[in-house]
Order: C-alpha cells, then sequence, then structure tokens
C-alpha cells in the first residue's frame, strides 16, 4: 500500500469517491454557515468591488473562501507577521521575485530564502490571535505572505480586502475581522471531524519529519498545518463550482498532470516536449501518465505534463480563447490557488487534487509516483463511462 505522508484522499479505500462526495456535502455546509455568519460583511465588500469597478462580480461562494483564507491565514501566521522586520521582509519579497522572473538565478535565490526562511519564516507552532485587528495588522499579514512568496495567489485576492478594510472604521474593520476569525474557528473544527480523516498524518510529518526542513527552499510550503490542507480542499469544490459552466461549454479539453504522477524519474522519462507541456512517449506500460493518455485518445480529451509556466494556457499565448478547457491536477496544497490563477489568465478549468503526495522535490527522498481517480476526471470531464481506477 502507498504510504500516507501527509494526506489520502482515498483514506484507505481502492478510489476517492467518498472524498468527493464528502467534500461537496462540506462546501454546502461551510458556504451556509459563512453566509450566516457574515452576510454583512460580504454585502458590504461586493458593493465596495461594484462600486470600484475592480473586478465583474463573481459568486457569494468566492467571496467567502476569501474571508476564511483571510481568518485561516491570520489564525495561523499572524504571530509570525508580527515578528518580521521590515529588512529581512523586503530581501525575502525581493529573492521571491527573482526566483519567479529569472530562472537562471532561481537556484541561488532558493538557497538563499532557505536560509532567511529558517530564520525569519519558520511557521509557529500555534496560532496567535490576540493581536489587534486592524488594517495596520493586515497589512503586516499581507506583506509576510508576499514575502514568503508561497501565498501569491491568496494575497492578489486579500489585496482587495485590504483596500475594502480602507474604507471602513477601526470599529467596522475590527468586527469583520472578529468576524473572519469566528468563521476560522468553526471551520477548523468542523473541518477536522470531516476532512480529518484524509489528512491523518499531517501532523505527525509536522512534528516528526519537518524539523529535517529546516535551511530549505521549502520548510514553508511543506510546513503548512492541517486546517490548511482543509481549506484548500474546500477552495478547490468552490473555485469548481464557479468555473465549471464556463468549462464545460469548450470544445477541447484538455488534463495537465505534475512531474510526479510519471513511473520513470526525469532523465528515464522519454516524454517528448511541446507547447503545452511534454506528450507521453508510452515508454512504461504501467505509468498513470500513459495509461491516461491511452484514456484520453480514446475518449477525446488530451494529457500534457505541466509545464513550468500556466501562463502557457492563457488565450494570449496559444490563441485558444475560450475553446480550450483545461483540468490541473496538483496536490491538495496547490490546487486551490491554481485555479486562482488560471481564472485570472482568463482560462476555464477544473481542478483536481492528487490522490496523495510523494513528489521527490518536496516529500520523499526517492519519490513516490503519484494518482488520481480516473473516475472523478471523467466526472469533470462529463464523460459517462464505467468508473476505472
Ligand atoms: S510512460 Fe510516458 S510519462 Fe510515463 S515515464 Fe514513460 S514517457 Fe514518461
Amino acid at each position: 500500500m502507498t504510504p500516507t505522508i501527509t494526506y489520502s484522499l482515498k483514506n484507505d479505500q481502492s478510489h476517492a469517491d467518498q472524498y468527493y462526495r464528502d467534500i461537496a456535502a462540506f462546501a454546502d455546509q461551510a458556504i451556509a454557515e459563512g453566509d450566516a455568519r457574515a452576510a454583512i460583511t460580504l454585502r458590504a465588500f461586493e458593493a465596495f468591488l461594484r462600486a470600484t469597478e475592480r473586478e465583474t462580480i463573481r459568486s457569494r461562494a468566492e467571496y467567502l473562501y476569501e474571508f476564511l483564507t483571510l481568518g485561516v491565514l491570520w489564525r495561523v501566521y499572524i504571530r509570525n507577521a508580527c515578528e518580521l522586520g521590515a529588512l529581512p521582509r523586503r530581501a525575502l519579497t525581493i529573492l521571491s521575485r527573482v526566483r519567479e522572473r529569472n530562472q537562471r538565478l532561481k537556484p541561488m535565490a532558493d538557497a538563499l530564502r532557505g536560509v532567511l526562511t529558517s530564520w525569519f519564516l519558520s511557521p509557529r507552532p500555534r496560532a496567535e490571535t490576540s493581536a489587534p485587528r486592524s488594517l495596520e495588522m493586515l497589512e503586516r499579514l499581507l506583506g509576510w505572505l508576499q514575502a514568503t512568496g508561497d501565498f501569491n495567489q491568496e494575497v492578489k485576492r486579500l489585496n482587495n480586502w485590504r483596500d475594502f478594510f480602507a474604507t471602513q472604521t477601526p470599529e467596522q474593520i475590527a468586527a469583520h475581522l472578529s468576524s473572519a476569525l469566528a468563521f476560522a474557528d468553526w471551520f477548523e473544527a468542523r473541518s477536522v471531524d470531516v476532512l480529518g480523516c484524509y489528512t491523518p498524518n499531517v501532523e505527525k510529518f509536522l512534528r516528526e519529519t519537518h524539523p529535517r526542513y529546516r535551511g530549505r527552499e521549502d520548510a514553508l510550503f511543506c510546513g503548512r498545518q492541517r486546517v490548511e490542507y482543509h481549506l484548500n480542499m474546500l477552495g478547490t469544490e468552490i473555485l469548481n463550482r464557479a468555473l465549471r459552466a464556463s468549462f464545460l461549454q469548450t470544445r477541447r479539453k484538455i488534463v495537465v498532470v505534475p512531474p510526479c504522477m510519471r513511473a520513470q524519474p526525469d532523465a528515464k522519462c522519454q516524454a517528448r516536449a511541446t507547447m503545452f507541456g511534454a506528450q507521453c512517449a508510452a515508454c512504461t506500460p504501467g505509468c498513470r501518465i500513459h495509461q491516461l493518455t491511452l484514456l484520453g485518445e480514446k475518449q477525446g480529451f488530451g494529457v500534457f505534463i505541466l509545464p513550468d509556466e500556466l501562463k502557457t494556457f492563457s488565450g494570449k499565448t496559444t490563441g485558444a480563447d475560450d475553446s480550450l478547457g483545461i483540468v490541473g491536477v496538483s496536490c491538495v496544497l496547490t490546487n486551490a490557488p491554481g485555479g486562482w490563477e488560471m481564472q485570472t489568465l482568463g482560462v476555464p478549468a477544473q481542478g483536481l487534487p492528487l490522490d496523495y503526495c510523494g513528489c521527490r522535490y518536496h516529500w520523499h527522498r526517492d519519490g513516490i509516483p503519484t494518482d488520481i481517480g480516473f473516475g472523478q476526471l471523467l466526472r469533470l470531464l462529463e464523460i459517462r463511462v464505467p468508473e476505472q481506477h
């Protein structure tokens, strides 16, 4: 049996179908709970967006998810944000930009970030909520999140919230933040009840394995708390609902999978580069990407191994406009931010989380080939055939 490093959507079953039923039911519950708790704040935020015309109004559930993200990230990281000085914050922010924009300098930036991350950004064992609920504190949190380079999509969304708060009185800001924190408290407790069976080893990993990540560039990413896994699970479900109609209207569909699904390591995989990412060359019959490619040939969708840049899929780059729909496969922690990025690029997309994590870059010395439920993929694509796993 595949070892569970932190999470497994299969929960000891042969497939993840129960997870998809559970996350759908839990999303309904979380949306109803958030609406009941934060309707006034959400209405005021939407009115602000309309008045400032900064974006086309999206669904209430998406704003609710952003509001919950604010509460959860505040609970997990506000103490770190309070402790980070202006100088290291600036240095870390510059290094994150360098690694994003310059592939040649990325190894050097990563090495430096590894050292600085272990000095300045190490996650604290427990959330601290006694920080003043003020605009200044929110700006400190956003500054910290930006400095990490791991929360770019979250920061983009939360910047709108910061600007909205700037139009409010200190009392109103405190009330909005208190509401976000109370919702995050509810979410943390309830999500463990419903989704905890899918994240059984996160705390063990943080306790026993994560201390050895000190000095590594990915220490923060691999140090995510259990509640953040649950938050991202909810995010994928909510974004999939929001983007579903535009995705289903597209004429061509492709599935973009991460390299960690390959049966062979980089040097042995024979996949050939294309403009959308690498395409499988069928070197290993048991490889899941090969099997998925065969399924795609039969059912009419393409399969590509993830390119470094999601921008590859924007209409501007490909000329594909809205005729191309993408199913993005990635681990639970990156899937919802990937959905936000696709939305920003104007690409109709659906997210499909890996059943478990295992790549050798982050999680396992030798790498464990990862997997997805083909049944859930076919449901996302609205292809009705007997389920395969
Ligand atoms: S079967 Fe395809 S994806 Fe898998 S290792 Fe071979 S070429 Fe790479």
